[in-house]
């Protein structure tokens, strides 16, 4: 179930969003950047009343101030700084993003989230696997930026947009570089569509503009306070996941199997 962030964010209409070193491998260099601004524009072209800021502070351990998402490349073990958070074994191979919200319970609304990325993920070719292309990856990370907007996996679409449940990759005729998330749709040309561009479905645009509401229904700013008056008691957890499943066989590309499976909720 879709969950809004605290008032005191719902209200600031951004979140601040950490890369750690992480994002400076070969893999996913530049791409960080790239989805933001991508994001950006979506949401600017859609009126999804937030916006993504990159900042250089990472989260406080606490779960309390610096910023509010942080995105990891990953592979293997992942655990969270928190009371109570269980360790989630996460592939880095695999073309899956892995979003986990953490909320105060108390007031049922999501103080952070962490986004993992894979650190290097594969697609499978008729000869052996590969690094996907670029389009692909960043695909992975905007998909994930969107349920930091607060969306869980009951939010996802089963074609025609970036927030796509089980995508699949259309392999570039010319390499890595062509590479591009199935859209699940056709062209006037009778050819697969696919991402990049990012295209996002008016269903997932009110999904995010009902938890982030515009100003004519924003209370007013004058009786604004903080809504956590100290450190979060507890915390929990929801993970959201993206996974791509096998590579659907398609006409006029180049046609390839992968062995993919569906991803497991790791909730
Ligand atoms: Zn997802």
């Amino acid at each position: 179930m879709a969950r809004q962030w605290t008032d005191q964010i719902v209200q600031r209409h951004q979140l601040r969003v950490y890369a750690d070193a992480s994002m400076n491998g070969p893999n996913w260099r530049g791409l960080f950047s790239q989805a933001i601004s991508e994001f950006n524009q979506l949401s600017s072209q859609k009126s999804l009343g937030v916006t993504l800021l990159a900042t250089s502070q990472a989260p406080a351990p606490s779960g309390r101030g610096g910023a509010d998402v942080s995105v990891s490349a990953a592979n293997g073990e992942i655990t969270l700084p928190y009371e109570g958070s269980r360790p989630v074994q996460f592939d880095g191979e695999r073309l899956h993003g892995l979003t986990r919200q953490v909320h105060d319970p108390d007031i049922n609304r999501i103080i952070k989230c962490h986004v993992f990325v894979p650190t290097n993920p594969q697609v499978q070719m008729p000869r052996g696997k590969r690094l996907v292309g670029p389009g692909v990856r960043m695909t992975i990370l905007v998909h994930e930026l969107v349920h930091c907007c607060g969306l869980s996996n009951s939010e996802h679409t089963n074609s025609g947009d970036l927030f796509i449940a089980n995508p699949s990759v259309l392999l570039g005729s010319n390499g890595a570089a062509g590479d591009r998330v199935d859209l699940g749709t056709y062209g006037d040309d009778n050819l697969p569509q696919g991402m990049p561009p990012l295209v996002m479905l008016e269903r997932t645009a009110q999904h995010i503009r009902r938890l982030w509401p515009t100003s004519s229904r924003r209370p007013n700013t004058g009786a604004r306070k903080a809504t956590l008056a100290g450190p979060p008691r507890g915390t929990q957890f929801a993970s959201v996941d993206h996974t791509a499943r096998s590579t659907r066989e398609r006409r006029a590309f180049d046609r390839a199997r992968s062995p993919q499976q569906p991803g497991r909720r790791v909730s």
